[in-house]
């Protein structure tokens, strides 16, 4: 039996480039697919957001030169490319599944409503909801904190490079430690960088409760779906 019943998985785009730094790393892409196939054999039901770090960010642009809004949309598209990769190779391993993007842009994905959503997911597709929020300002956390509450889903479930939320960055001060649960005020007010603040309130006032793992060890989404506790909890 899985743990949860509906998730929404948030999937960074950074960590789609894999071993190279830019783009799509195919090996990284087909392992996701392959994880997700697990889960969905499960019988859970699956909502994916996924980000476009890996090609174009907002807010590096506009660092640029670039305008902010036409940069975040250009961020927007990069996480529809990513979206298509994914379904791609979804359909590579017989995962049936719909893009549904929230910019219009028939024939790419059907636009995005809630309806559309569910109907999919309860007739075994995965969904990836493509496009981030739609709105400039925004990152794909939010949206996907925003898509989680939308579809009902039990959690979210965010994807990382590392094995969840720690008192600072592991990666930069040996002496992290690490939680396997904590509350979303103390994520706010210890200005933890898991997600931004505007996804974590989203969640906290919505009451979806967020956990944190590795999606870049092979075989950790469905450790997380069987209850095994790999990551961090996050919750009222
Ligand atoms: N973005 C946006 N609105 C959204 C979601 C994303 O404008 O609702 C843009 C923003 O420029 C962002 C980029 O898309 O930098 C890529 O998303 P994100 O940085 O969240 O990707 P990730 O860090 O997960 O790879």
């Amino acid at each position: 039996m899985a743990k949860f019943k509906r998730i929404l998985l948030k999937l960074s785009g950074e960590s789609l480039m894999g071993e190279l730094g830019y783009g799509i790393d195919v090996k990284r892409l087909n392992e996701y697919a392959a994880q997700i196939k697990e889960v969905a054999e499960m019988g859970v039901q699956i909502g994916i957001v996924i980000g476009g770090g890996n090609i174009f960010r907002g807010l590096t642009g506009a660092g640029k030169g670039f305008d902010r809004v036409k940069g975040d949309q250009m961020g927007m598209m990069a996480t529809v490319i990513n979206s298509l990769a994914l379904s791609s190779a979804l359909g590579a391993v017989n995962v049936p599944n719909k893009v549904l993007t929230a910019i219009r842009m028939e024939p790419v994905g059907e636009f995005y409503t809630k309806w559309k959503a569910i109907e999919a997911m309860e007739q075994g597709m995965v969904v990836i909801m493509a496009a981030g929020t739609g709105s400039p300002y925004f990152t794909t956390d939010t949206g996907s904190s925003l898509r989680g509450i939308e579809i009902e889903a039990d959690v979210m479930l965010k994807g990382t490079r590392v094995d969840g939320i720690y008192t600072a960055d592991p990666e930069k001060d040996p002496t992290a430690t690490k939680f396997n649960d904590i509350s979303y005020d103390e994520v706010i007010s210890r200005g933890l960088k898991v997600m931004d603040i505007t996804a974590t309130a989203m969640c906290r006032e919505n009451n979806l409760p967020i956990y944190v793992f590795n999606m870049d060890v092979f075989g950790n989404l469905k450790r997380v779906m069987a209850g095994e506790e790999i990551g961090t909890y996050v919750h009222l």
